[in-house]
């Protein structure tokens, strides 16, 4: 098949990738000059065990698979990754609760090697944190995500795949067993395709709903989540990853470290009605308070405003978090057509586990 992906963020390239090692003809387009300038190069570049998912649910499923399948590219292809592991802090008896729950949800979906430690054990391993438990997730790590995508685009341009930048899709519509594919940038024109996977991130929605006879009561609503980082100007004092319990929209402000060794926090939830890609540095007030809960010794005037990430929710304030949505044929009666709805957190480790469903979902 001539198959359309449009978005060239680690979720379409990923699925470009699976395409073309199924051997169909791969074009992708992206709006913008350059690969993962949307919300790929914007978040904490954790590859997540899978602990906090519902059972079945598509972010478990594919969660757990992902990132199997993430560390076996990651070794195949010589990208940088550290699986550091992390800790899921309680710091009082209602979250050590919280953490026996999160441990229960991890085993159900066959997350490895989790295991209860107490606050002495804890501190043997991260001498400067402040917990009475803590749940030890070894399988959590760490990805230069952008030599991940890089990867992938070099996989799909050796399969003779291409991406088309500065290439936006405007609208399409599904005409005699084809695609017929409205592109807008410098050079407009329309092209056909056999299949086509709307992998847009925050613009999937808006794509979905210029897609001719769609049945625009399926399109999800979109809500916007900002999360917001502050870096740590000092010596870093913890070599895993370090999380609070949970809050409503994210997994709490927690310790994030790149492959340098740096510590960054984040991210906190800023719920928001457009985008908007600034750090209000007032933010950090909140940040000390919870990051003091589980490391007293954060300094004062240790935190810089860093770079922010917008979350593509399909649930907003004191909702339960929605699943990610793929939308394929069955789901909207338009053939050879998926759109990806909802990809936010942990899209980036369940990248490799969507794409082989979505080739799939084309094919049947
Ligand atoms: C704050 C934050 C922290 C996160 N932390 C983690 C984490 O630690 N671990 C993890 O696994 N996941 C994490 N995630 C989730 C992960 O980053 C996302 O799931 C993933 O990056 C989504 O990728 P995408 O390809 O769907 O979207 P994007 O990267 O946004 O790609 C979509 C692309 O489509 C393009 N586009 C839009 N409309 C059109 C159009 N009409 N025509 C052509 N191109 C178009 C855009 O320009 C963009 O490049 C986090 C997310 C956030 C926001």
């Amino acid at each position: 098949m001539q198959i359309l992906v449009v978005g060239a963020g680690v979720i379409g390239l990923a699925v470009a990738r699976a395409a073309a090692r199924a051997g169909h003809d791969v074009t992708v387009a992206e709006a913008t000059g350059g690969i993962a300038n949307g919300v790929s190069s914007r978040n904490s570049e954790v590859i997540h065990a899978g602990l906090y998912y519902p059972t079945n649910s598509q972010r478990a499923w594919h969660c757990v698979r992902g990132r199997r399948m993430l560390y076996e590219f990651c070794a195949s292809h010589g990208v940088a990754h550290r699986k550091c592991g992390k800790l899921v802090v309680a710091t009082n008896a209602a979250e050590l609760d919280k953490v026996e729950t999160i441990l229960a949800q991890g085993r159900a979906n066959g997350v490895e090697g989790l295991e209860i430690i107490g606050g002495n054990a804890a501190r043997a391993m991260e001498q400067e944190l402040s917990c009475v438990g803590a749940l030890w997730s070894p399988e959590t790590g760490i990805i230069d995500s952008h030599g991940f995508m890089l990867a992938l685009w070099g996989e799909l341009e050796d399969r003779g795949g291409m991406i088309a930048f500065a290439t936006p899709v405007d609208r399409m519509a599904h005409q005699a067993a084809h695609w017929h594919v409205q592109f807008g940038g410098s050079d407009p024109g329309v092209i056909e395709f056999d299949a086509v996977v709307n992998a847009a991130g925050l613009g999937a929605q808006a794509l979905a709903r210029r897609i001719e006879g769609y049945p625009a009561e399926t399109v999800p609503r979109l809500v916007l989540a900002k999360g917001n980082y502050f870096g740590f100007a000092g010596r870093p004092v913890f070599s895993r990853l370090i999380y609070p319990t949970p809050v409503d929209g994210g997994l709490g402000v927690h310790v994030t470290l790149d492959l340098a060794g740096r510590m960054r926090f984040g991210p906190d939830v800023e719920w928001i009605n457009e985008e908007s890609y600034t750090v209000d540095p007032r933010r950090a007030d909140s940040f000390y308070d919870r990051i003091r809960t589980y490391w007293p010794g954060l300094p004062d005037g240790s935190l810089v405003p860093d770079y922010c990430g917008i979350r593509p929710k399909l649930s907003g304030p004191g909702e339960p978090a929605a699943d990610f949505v793929i939308a394929a044929p069955p789901a909207h009666g338009l053939p050879r057509l998926v759109n990806l709805f909802g990809i936010e957190s942990p899209g980036l480790t369940a990248s490799l586990s969507i794409a082989e469903d979505v080739v799939g979902q084309l094919a049947a």
